[in-house]
């Protein structure tokens, strides 16, 4: 997989706000059906190098590309779960994962298949009606996969997914993603700034340098074959 071209280029990259540079000369790739995890401690420009891959933000220079196309804009092919709770609290579980099918055209009907089917692979089976006020964190977070991932997308880009997660959920959940992810084999860059959850999911590694004007101080690709259950994974066996 590794020798196939990029899905995801991001090319001397350098993000500011203002004066402010918070990420300088990024260099990024991710084959199709890789699993890239960056990891970098808060405030140095994770969200920022997200924002520019989806984008939402433009960089000050270098370029981005996505399946060899240059990135002007949001783009549709793309599945974003964002770092804040971004559901519509006034909208159901199912009509919140319904959304992205609706922009794209699709029927009533099928969209309500294809939402409930969603809702079912990442365990919310039974909750199509609950309101995000209604649901647990965890739960919250599982609508927000679903909707990242129901319109297959070419790349899925996660941003700390599981981090306000108590740890037994998070392992639960760190493991259904991998399972989902091993179905469909996507394009995935998912941000964290925990290093063994890093190294558990990804098949390659991007550490990022505290900012401001972070950059990458370290790449590595994760050795053994993935783990069935992270939780039994010991930082040791993954080198
Ligand atoms: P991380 O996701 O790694 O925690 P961010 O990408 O959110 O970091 O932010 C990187 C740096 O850029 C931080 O110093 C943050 O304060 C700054 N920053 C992020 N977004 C903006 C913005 N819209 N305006 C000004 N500064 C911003
Ligand atoms: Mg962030």
């Amino acid at each position: 997989r590794s020798a196939s071209k990029p899905m995801v280029c991001v090319d001397a990259v350098t993000m500011s706000f203002g004066d402010f540079v918070a990420v300088e000369n990024v260099d990024l790739t991710v084959a199709d059906g890789e699993f890239l995890t960056i990891v970098g401690p808060t405030g140095c420009g994770k969200s920022t190098i997200l924002n520019a891959v989806a984008g939402l933000l433009k960089p000050a220079s270098g370029t981005v590309s996505i399946d060899g196309a240059p990135v002007r804009g949001v783009r549709n092919d793309i599945g974003y779960l964002f770092q804040q709770d971004a559901l519509l609290p006034w909208k159901t579980a199912l009509e919140n994962v319904e959304l992205g099918p609706l922009f794209k055209g699709m029927g009533a009907a099928e969209r309500r298949e294809r939402a409930t089917t969603w809702l079912a692979k990442v365990g919310l089976k039974g909750f199509e009606d609950r309101y995000p006020h209604q649901l647990s964190g965890g739960q919250r977070k599982r609508v927000q996969m679903a909707q990242a991932l129901i319109s297959g997308p070419k790349v899925i880009l996660m941003d700390e997914p599981f981090s306000a997660l108590d740890i037994h959920t998070r392992h639960l959940m760190q493991n259904e993603l991998l399972r989902l992810w091993q179905e469909e084999r996507r394009a995935v860059v998912m941000i964290t700034h925990d290093l063994e959850e890093a190294i558990a999911l990804g098949d390659r590694v991007v550490v990022l340098a505290a900012g401001p004007r972070s950059r990458v101080i370290d790449s590595f690709p994760v050795a053994l074959e993935r783990p069935r259950d992270v939780a039994e994974i010991k930082l040791d066996q993954r080198f």
